[in-house]
Formats: structure tokens, sequence, C-alpha cells
């Protein structure tokens, strides 16, 4: 028996559209003084059970876990996690002999709010952005070890900056399951250091998958600059796609390291590589129209809906910097990854650029967030990445 929460009047119908959160102002009452992160049932005015979930303190007081009345027990968690394997599996990310690195679990996405957990090779790193998730740490981290058929040995545990600040969990990043110093994953058969003690996120943005792929496709003999590069995904695929030079750039000098090291795994003393430790504005500033396949793939540049606006000037300002120097015939992948700007939003902001440059444009390809990210329809601020592959004339 769960503690019980009751909602105001009317305030049921996103629950009945399955939508996975309730907000703190559709509360009513609550019985009983549950503790954050404990799992509370949620009925309506009328005391008729809707869903069951965990609850947090903030303007999402209630993730919701299930629709159906049920425990959320050892069962739960490994048909929720079976589910999510599995998918990954159809949609061949898993269980694939030149690709270990995917996401198995996409928070919303795969009915587990809060809960971020990405594979490579044999070790997964989850991440709690939820008190509920760090609470039941361990029955996730049992039910990853028994539906992934002893491919996932190790559980590194990775949720110092993502858990609520106020909460004052202490919890420390660390393996909770196995232990393995081996860090090498490999994405379409090219090898990738993944630095999940410091690095970024879980330590690789694993969401580029299929759009490094892409743009490997289009390297051909072109001179790439791979702007915000991070660990260089993109950089190492267009060294296979038979690029004249590649050179990455992020204002980061640790992320520089990264990306030399991840060259020398994939082609050692290959000298059409270089790496740049320098702000973005700066270099693409400075630099000439030397440049015939461009990716910008900046940090979010919103992290709320008031800074929308400052965020999609900014968008427009670094696309028409590429469109002011990229050579003629030239191709521009241009990403945004904040989830308030809209796939129109940014749309927009990359044509206002275009319009300034003057420059011809047309759009080649319209991207988004590979399959292991999937996206709960009933929840579409899940949709997060957008990005548009232009050709300019
Ligand atoms: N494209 C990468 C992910 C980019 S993450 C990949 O495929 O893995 C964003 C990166 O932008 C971070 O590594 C961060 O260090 C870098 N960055 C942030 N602000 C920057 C700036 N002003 N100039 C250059 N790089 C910047």
């Amino acid at each position: 028996m769960y503690k019980k929460l009751f909602l105001r009047k009317g305030k049921e119908e996103s629950l009945k559209r399955f939508h996975p959160w309730v907000f703190s102002g559709a509360i009513h009452h609550i019985e009983g003084d549950p503790e954050e992160g404990e799992i509370v049932d949620v009925l309506t005015s009328e005391g008729e059970f809707i869903a069951v979930g965990h609850w947090q303190i903030g303007s999402i007081a209630v993730r919701v876990l299930s629709f159906e009345k049920r425990d959320i027990d050892t069962s739960f968690w490994e048909e929720r996690l079976r589910v999510a394997y599995e998918l990954r599996c159809a949609i061949g990310v898993a269980r694939n002999p030149i690709n270990n690195t995917y996401r198995l679990v996409h928070g919303e996405g795969d009915g587990l709010p809060g809960l971020i957990v990405d594979v490579y090779g044999k070790t997964a790193v989850m991440q709690a952005h939820s008190v509920g998730m760090h609470v039941n740490r361990n029955d996730v981290a049992d039910a990853i070890l028994k539906v992934t058929e002893g491919t996932v040995e190790n559980i590194y545990y990775k949720s110092e900056t993502t858990l609520p600040f106020k909460a004052n969990l202490g919890p420390e990043n660390g393996f909770i399951r196995g232990g393995s110093p081996e860090n090498i994953a490999v994405e379409n058969g090219l090898k990738f250091h993944i630095d999940w003690l410091k690095g970024q996120k879980t330590g690789f943005f694993v969401d580029q998958r299929e759009n490094r792929l892409l743009l490997e496709h289009y390297a051909k003999d072109r001179s790439l600059l791979n702007m915000f590069c991070y660990t260089g995904g993109f950089s190492v695929y267009g060294m296979r796609g038979g690029a004249r030079l590649v050179h990455s750039v992020d204002s980061s000098a640790k992320a520089v390291d990264l990306v030399n090291q991840n060259m020398a795994l994939n082609f050692p003393g290959d000298t059409r590589h270089q790496a740049f430790a320098e702000d973005a504005f700066k270099y693409l500033d400075a630099m000439g129209d030397q440049y015939d396949l461009i990716i910008l793939d900046p940090p979010a540049f919103a992290k709320h809906k008031d800074s929308l606006r400052q965020a999609l000037k900014g968008y427009t300002r670094l696309n028409a910097k590429a469109f002011e120097k990229i050579k003629p015939g030239g191709i521009l992948f241009t990403f945004s990854c904040s989830q308030v700007v809209t796939k129109d939003n940014f749309r927009m902001a990359v044509f206002t650029a275009a319009a300034q440059s003057g420059r011809r444009v047309r759009i080649l390809h319209q991207l988004h967030q590979p399959a292991d990210h999937p996206i709960n329809i009933y929840h579409p601020e899940g949709e997060y990445l957008k990005g548009l592959v232009l050709y300019v004339e």
C-alpha cells in the first residue's frame, strides 16, 4: 500500500492522456507525509486510481511509473528494463558485433522517468535525475544485469551532478556492480575511450551515432571542421570517410586531449587530423575559407524557457559565421540539443543566418535523435536533438 495523493478536481486530464508528470499545482492533498523519492499512488478527486510514481519536491511532483495499479517491485524493474533492452536489439544497436555503444534507457521514452542508462561495452553508466531513481538504484542495477544476457557486467553510478542539490543525498560516483578499468567502446566499428569518471554526461554523446555515419558519407576529399568536437566523434568518422583534412575545435583542453586519444586509437600517425583548444566564435572569426564540410554541435544554448530568445540569437550568430566562411559547394551539419528550442525555432534561427549571408542554401537532411533515444508519444518534451544538413552554394 502506497501513500495516496489526491488531485484537484479535473486535474487528471493530462494523466488520462498518459502524460507522465503530475505538477505540484494539480495536487489537492496527500495522505501521510511521503519522503522525497517514495512511491505514491495518484488518485482523482473522486478517489479513483489513476497512476503510481515517484514523489518529488518541486514543480514536477510525481513522475509516473505506471498507469496500472501495481506494485513497483523487482518484477516491475525487470519488465521495463527487458522491454528497453529488446528495443535496442530490435533496432540493431545492441547484440551487434560492430557496435556496443548505445543508450539502454532514455527516461520517459522508456517509461522510466528520471533515469538514463548508457552502455559502453561491458559497462553501463547509470544516471539518476530524480530522488526516486536514486532510491531505486539497486533494483535498477540488478534488473540491468539480469536482462542484458551477460553482455553488461559492470554498472557505474554517476549521479553526483544530476540529482537535485537540495535533496542533499551526497551520492558518490562509482561502480555499484562489478568494476573494470577497461573503457574502450565500439561505435559502428570505431573505437572510443569513454571517460565515465570525469567526462560530460555519461562520458560520451551517444545521441549523434547515426548523424556521424551520415557525415562519414559526405567526408570524401573534403576539408572538415568539427566545431564543439568534445571526444571527436564526428572527426573520427570523417577520417574514415576519407576527408582530406580534419580540424577539431573545442574550448576545453581536456576535450582536445580526448579527441587526440581517440584519433590515435583509430588512425595512429595519420597527419590529416589536428585539434585546437579555442573558443568557437574566435576560431570562426579568424579562420579562412578552407573548409567545405563544417559541423556545429554546440552545447544547449537554452536550458530554460526564459532563455529561449537569447539562445535563438546565439544559434543565428553561430550559423551566420559558418555561412560566411564555408566554401561554395560546402556542406554544413548544424545542430541544437536544447530541449526548449523546437524544430521550427531552430530552423528559423538558421534561416535568418542564411539570409544574412546572402548565400543560396538548400536543406538536404533533417536530423534528430536516434532510435535508442525514443520519444514517448504522450511526452513530446522528450524530443530534444535536431539538426539540418545544408548545401551552401
Ligand atoms: N559534438 C560532440 C558533442 C559536443 S558537446 C560529440 O559528438 O560528442 C559541446 C562541446 O562544446 C563541449 O565539449 C564543450 O567543451 C564545447 N564548448 C562549449 N562552449 C564552447 C565555445 N564557446 N567554444 C568552443 N567549444 C565550446
